[in-house]
């Protein structure tokens, strides 16, 4: 194989501040209570690699300014646009009032596989993940309109919620 890595220069990114201005996908996305901040910063880089209108980060989650959200978002923290609410409920309400459709990411008894959800280019939604060992809140889970679950193969019962955020929100944008 004949090849060579591009340059970032030769990936022609916008800027920080082209990218507040770019419109969005229409998807955004609620951590409810991540406790790890590189988690949190590896959100952000998702974030901003499929447009997402906003990230809302709740309770105990980590804010910028902080160096270890900078250390895996390498500033994503910049272009994407974020809001913290101490209840994740009052990040639902605002977005329920906006529009939005609320999926919560969770392993429920109705929960509708990744692999056979198709969303309506016209509808906006809120994905929601949640906290490393309890997973999303059973009150968000109820305020929720369903929930979708990725299907897994191996003897884990979960994904990192990082990682869950990256597979989620690339589906969902190659879907719209
Ligand atoms: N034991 C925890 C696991 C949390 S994993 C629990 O009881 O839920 C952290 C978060 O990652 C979850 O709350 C969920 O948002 C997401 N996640 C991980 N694996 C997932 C899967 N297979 N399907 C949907 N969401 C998943």
């Amino acid at each position: 194989m004949s090849d060579r890595k591009l340059l970032n220069i030769e990936l022609g990114r916008m800027s920080a501040e082209e990218y507040k201005k770019a419109p969005k996908s229409g998807l955004a996305v609620v951590l409810d209570n991540v406790r790890s901040a590189h988690n949190v910063g590896s959100a952000f880089r998702s974030c901003d690699a499929f447009k997402v209108d906003r990230l809302y980060l709740c309770g105990i989650c980590a804010t910028p300014p902080s160096a270890e959200i900078h250390k895996s978002a390498i500033g994503a923290e910049f272009s994407v646009d974020w809001v913290h609410h101490q209840d994740t409920m009052d990040a639902v309400k605002e977005l329920k009032s906006q529009g939005y459709t609320i999926i919560s990411v969770e392993q429920t008894i109705n929960a509708v596989s990744l692999d056979a959800f198709s969303p309506s280019p016209d509808k906006k939604y809120a994905v929601i993940f949640g906290n490393e060992v309890s997973g999303v809140s059973q009150e968000v889970v109820d305020a929720s309109d369903f929930a979708l679950e990725i299907p897994q193969y191996g003897t884990k019962h979960s994904l990192n919620v990082s990682v869950s955020v990256g597979i989620v929100l690339w589906a969902l944008h190659r879907k719209i």
